[in-house]
C-alpha cells in the first residue's frame, strides 16, 4: 500500500501570555492511501492541533509533515476538511452550499458539477437539493457537508469530531453512512475523536496518544475475521470489546 501521509517527529509549542504550553511531543506515525485513522486521547491533549499541522494550518515547532512525499506548508487541495459543525449556510439552499467550495476556488466546471450531481444522487440528496439546510434532518445535513468537501476532488478527509454533535442513534447511522461513502469513494481519513466505540468501530487503525504534551502511545491496527464489517455490524464482534478494553486501558481513564 502506497503512504500517503508522514507524520514525521512533530513538535508544537504554543505561545501564550501565561507562558509556553507544549502541545505535541515527538509525534510519529504513517497512513497508507484508502485507510481510514483515528485519532484518540485525552481531551485537551493536542489531537485538533495535530490535525491542524497535517491540514497546513499550523507550522510545527520542529519535525514536519509530509502528505504525498511532499512537506505540508500551507493548506493543499489534496486535503479536505469536515468539521464537528456542519457549516452549512443556512440562506444558502442544499445545492448552493454543496457548490460553494468549488465556486470559491473558481472551479465550478461542466465537469465538476456533473460530479456533485452524482454525488446527490448516489447519496441520495438530489431531490433534496433545492431545500434549506434546516429542512435537512441532522444525518443528511451531515452527508450534504461532507458531498461539499469531496466536490474538490481531496484525496484525503480531515475530520474533527465530525458526529460529536449529532444525538447517539443519529450518530451511529450517520457514522455508518459517512463510512460507506468515504469508501466508496476511496478516499483516505484521518479523524479525530475522542470517542473510543467510534474510533474502532470505522478504522483501520487507531493512533492512541498520551495526554498533554501528546506522545504517540500505540498505533493499533484494528481488523476483523468478518470480511463484510460495517461500523454499525462490527460493534457485536468479540474483536470490538477487545480493542475497547486496549485502548481503555492505554488512555489510562479515571473517573473521579
Ligand atoms: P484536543 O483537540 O486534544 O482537545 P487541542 O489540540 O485543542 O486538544 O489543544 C491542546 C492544548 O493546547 C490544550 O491545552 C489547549 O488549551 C492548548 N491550545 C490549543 N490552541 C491554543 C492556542 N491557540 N494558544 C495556546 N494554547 C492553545
Amino acid at each position: 500500500m502506497k503512504e500517503v501521509v508522514n507524520v514525521s517527529d512533530v513538535c508544537l509549542k504554543y505561545q501564550s501570555k501565561n507562558g509556553e504550553i507544549e502541545a505535541l511531543s515527538h509525534v510519529s506515525f504513517s497512513i497508507n492511501s484508502g485507510e481510514y485513522v483515528s485519532i484518540v486521547g485525552p481531551s485537551g491533549c493536542g489531537k485538533s492541533t495535530l490535525l491542524s499541522i497535517i491540514a497546513g494550518l499550523l507550522k510545527p515547532t520542529s519535525g514536519q509533515v509530509f502528505v504525498e512525499n511532499q512537506i505540508v506548508e500551507k493548506p493543499s487541495p489534496v486535503l479536505g476538511y469536515m468539521f464537528q459543525k456542519d457549516q452549512l449556510f443556512s440562506w444558502r439552499t442544499v445545492y448552493q452550499n454543496v457548490l460553494l467550495g468549488l465556486e470559491i476556488q473558481h472551479q465550478k466546471t461542466p465537469d465538476n458539477i456533473a460530479y456533485v450531481d452524482k454525488l446527490l444522487k448516489e447519496y441520495g440528496l438530489y431531490e433534496f437539493k433545492d431545500k434549506f439546510p434546516d429542512q435537512l434532518s441532522g444525518g443528511m445535513r451531515q452527508r450534504a457537508a461532507l458531498i461539499r468537501t469531496l466536490a474538490c476532488r481531496p484525496e484525503i478527509l480531515l475530520l474533527d469530531e465530525p458526529f460529536s454533535s449529532l444525538d447517539y442513534q443519529t450518530r451511529l447511522a450517520v457514522a455508518d453512512d459517512i463510512y460507506q461513502i468515504i469508501k466508496n469513494e476511496k478516499k483516505t481519513a484521518i479523524m479525530v475523536t475522542h470517542d473510543i466505540s467510534e474510533s474502532i468501530s470505522v478504522s483501520d487503525k487507531v493512533v492512541i496518544l498520551s495526554g498533554r504534551p501528546a506522545r504517540v502511545k500505540e498505533v493499533l491496527d484494528i481488523t476483523f475475521e468478518e470480511p463484510t464489517r460495517t461500523p454499525l455490524t462490527c460493534r457485536k464482534y468479540p474483536e470490538f470489546q477487545k480493542y475497547f478494553n486496549h485502548i481503555w486501558k492505554e488512555l489510562d481513564i479515571h473517573v473521579s
